[in-house]
């Protein structure tokens, strides 16, 4: 799960980044309107906070750029602005829940979990293809009921599979997804094959029902084996 926090006060920013990092979520921040656009025209994320009054810019304008661009982040509007207007403004420019500053770490958490879910559909807690059970809250992967237990980084691949079931997925998004922006851009992905490779062994280990296959010169793919 991949946020972009959208902040110019550094101190919250960090704190933010900080909080959510611990809580296992992949982090990127954008300081002003400027830097968020950039990232937004460039990379996907699960979630973004977006702070309103930015030094260059409203924030409530780049809710509007990315309803336009047809983005499906989940929006969670963080503003000083406590008022009335702003709140009904950004819910209804399609934010999905409005967070007045100053909130409480653990409310903030909660928010996110709770758009995350929704938007993955009905308030179901994990994904089950084949055999194999994921929880993206619990961290917990389940083999046939019995516990596969995965590094952090093993379970994020996964975690992105299993949200996208027979999706080609190229390596490149792959790396940016899980490891953050920028992880795209790198000379060789010799760190998701290292990774990838222990996963595959892992589930087949398990005799999990699904296999991550090799698209070769393209990436992966997620299928249930019959
Ligand atoms: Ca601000």
């Amino acid at each position: 799960m991949k946020i972009l926090i959208i902040e110019d006060e550094p101190s919250l920013r960090e704190l933010m980044e900080r909080t959510l990092t611990k809580e296992h979520y992949i982090v990127e921040t954008a300081e002003n309107y400027a830097q968020a656009e950039e990232k937004l025209a460039l990379y996907n994320y699960d979630c973004i906070l977006l702070d309103i009054m930015l030094p260059d810019g409203n924030g409530l304008h780049l809710l509007e750029e990315l309803k336009a661009q047809d983005k499906r982040e989940s929006v969670i509007i963080i503003s000083a602005r406590d008022s009335l207007e702003d709140k009904i403004l950004g819910l209804e420019q399609g934010a999905d829940d409005y967070l007045p500053k100053p909130f409480h770490l653990m409310e903030l958490t909660a928010r996110i979990r709770s758009v995350i879910r929704r938007s993955q559909g009905n308030g179901k807690k994990g994904y089950t293809l084949g055999n194999v059970y994921l929880d993206p809250e619990s961290h917990r992967v389940e083999v046939e009921g019995q516990e596969l237990p995965l590094l952090k980084k093993e379970f994020d691949i996964l975690a992105y599979f299993m949200q996208r079931p027979g999706h080609l997925v190229d390596k490149a998004v792959l790396a940016e997804a899980v490891w953050g922006d920028h992880a795209d851009q790198a000379d060789n992905f010799h760190f998701v094959y290292a990774q990838m490779k222990n996963l595959r062994r892992k589930l087949e280990e398990a005799g999990a029902t699904i296999e991550i296959k090799v698209v070769y010169g393209f990436g992966y793919k997620l299928a249930v084996n019959q």
